[in-house]
């Protein structure tokens, strides 16, 4: 059910990055299908002095070199207004009071209001405090405020930040992106769980073996060096993106499709995960670091090498970790993570390998039949492969793998919605559900803390995989000492059916 959807977006960090490249072309696309009602209105606020004029400019051009259209743009970027703004000084809240005032009365905006946090995240807890001192959280509506990741480098920091952000919002205000819960298919997980007679009854450790988890980059750290040096893989993919999948893959079915219920039931996957520390870490968990290497036939440097990387780094970007759920359901059934910079092949991919069958009456030509496998694709293609078994044609009995394949990027290539533009409708809406909950947060960085913290003590020998591999030799390991193997990325792509 939608909500009252008029409100007053105020974009701090609109000159950067994450705003041109993914928030001004998602709200354009949101307005071209005729989901923004007229009784919407931008204040893009940063530090850089800007006319009006020329920030509408920019988010025009935004959207053209994102999007290669510009239909009706001029009638959507006259709703953009800017306001040069330092997030330390009063003043300039004082003053972005009285602007939104006028844009609020000048639209009909019935005082509602989402604060998009698009900066750098030292301002984070500032902005909120002074949002609140300054009068800006006072209005008639609603305000909610949208908070970018990362949202602390350890749980304490995170305590701290939360702090900060709740003493001008409730919990109910606060959406903390996941841009990864954007993703069609990661939204589709708990539609193929829970609407699929055939698998829910499968969904345990009876009948699946392990799940594998892959989310694979090829680009290095490229201009963000100084900003990963302070992260890693381990806090920039596992406590949140990963985290997040494996939750939605293990919950239990929630009662009903609330917000709340869903939540609920995803943080009790994160109450009942394994805690690993101390020398146990080397059992679970492998880090790695990109040396040089060649992609795509060309020759790219090591880690080491890349600007604002300190020469003699420790920064791991590389994980893979076994992660176990200790309830009912779960027991025994390892949940294999790994992502990486500097990998053969930019996917994301989800495995789930169901057991063996108890007795196999069929072989395939000099091997054993394969295991049937549910291969689930977030990116860069987007659908689920089923993976079977069925009799070779011709005279013999001979088993062979067949594969039964949806592919939603065939069908609806050009409506899948950007991950940005559904979150951005969901807080519109008041529809938090695919934005992560204090508890989911704070359960997730109690189980990286435990990691990171060993590692930090532990010298790492960097850099042990080369650029344009799938990472470092433990990372194999991990799964043969427990009798499996990463099923290869290239034999898992779906067959697009146009
Ligand atoms: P950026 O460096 O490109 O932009 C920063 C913005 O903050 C600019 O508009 C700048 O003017 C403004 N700013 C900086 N200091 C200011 C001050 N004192 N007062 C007022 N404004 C000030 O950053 P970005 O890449 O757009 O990232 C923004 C946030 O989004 C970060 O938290 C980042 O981790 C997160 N994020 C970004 C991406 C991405 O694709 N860029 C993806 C995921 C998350």
């Amino acid at each position: 059910m939608e909500q009252n959807m008029n409100s007053l977006i105020m974009i701090f960090g609109a000159t950067g990055d994450l705003a041109k490249r993914k928030l001004f072309p998602s709200l354009y696309r949101l307005f071209e299908r005729g989901r923004l009602t007229n009784k919407f209105a931008v204040i893009g606020v940063a530090r850089r002095p800007l006319s009006n004029d020329e920030f509408q400019q920019s988010v025009k051009d935004s959207v053209v070199a994102a999007l290669g259209r510009d239909k009706n743009i001029e009638e959507f970027i006259s709703h953009f207004y800017y306001q040069s703004h330092d997030v330390t000084d009063s003043n300039s809240y004082i003053s972005l009071k009285k602007f939104a005032e006028q844009i609020d009365y000048h639209y009909s905006l019935d005082g509602n209001r989402i604060f998009y946090l698009a900066m750098a995240p030292e301002f984070f807890g500032t902005i909120a405090l002074h949002l609140k001192s300054d009068g800006l959280t006072d209005v008639s509506g609603y305000k909610r405020l949208v908070i970018e990741k990362p949202f602390g480098h350890d749980l304490e920091s995170a305590k701290e930040l939360n702090k900060q952000i709740r003493t001008a919002f409730s919990e109910e205000e606060i959406y903390r992106i996941d841009h990864y819960l954007g993703k069609e298919m990661v939204r589709n997980i708990e539609v193929i769980r829970f609407a699929n007679a055939i698998f829910e009854p499968l969904w345990n450790n009876r009948y699946i073996s392990n799940i594998q988890i892959t989310s694979s980059e090829i680009l290095g750290v490229e201009e963000r060096g100084r900003y990963y040096e302070t992260s890693g893989a381990l806090r920039d993919m596992v406590q949140n993106h990963m985290m997040q999948m494996v939750a939605l893959l293990a919950m239990e079915p929630p009662i009903k499709l609330s917000t709340n219920e869903i939540r609920s039931e995803k943080v009790r996957v994160f109450r009942s995960l394994r805690a690993v520390e101390g020398e146990e870490v080397k059992d679970y968990f492998v880090r790695g670091q990109y040396g040089e290497g060649t992609i795509e036939d060309e020759q790219v440097q090591a880690y080491r090498n890349e600007p604002m990387v300190d020469k003699q780094s420790t920064t791991e970007t590389f994980v893979a970790g076994k992660v176990m759920i200790d309830n009912f359901r779960w027991a025994g059934v390892p949940f294999y993570i790994r992502t990486g910079k500097r990998m053969t092949e930019k996917s994301t991919k989800i495995v789930i390998q169901f057991k063996d069958i108890p007795m196999n009456l069929y072989y395939q030509t000099e091997k054993m039949l394969n295991p049937n496998l549910l291969v689930i694709h977030i990116q860069p293609e987007e659908g689920i492969t089923l993976h079977l078994n069925a009799k070779k044609a011709g005279g013999h009995l001979d088993a062979q793998e067949v594969k039964l394949s949806f592919a939603n990027t065939g069908v609806h290539a050009m409506n899948t919605p950007e991950g940005y533009e559904k979150l951005l409708f969901d807080c519109m809406n008041g529809d938090a559900t695919n934005f992560t909950h204090w508890d989911e947060v704070a359960y997730s960085w109690s189980f990286v803390d435990k990691i990171s913290k060993f590692w930090q003590k532990e010298q790492a020998s960097f850099p042990n995989y080369q650029s344009g591999t799938m990472g470092p030799n433990a990372a194999d390991e991990l799964l043969e000492k427990d009798g499996f193997f990463w099923w290869p990325v290239t034999d898992l792509e779906v067959d697009i059916c146009k």
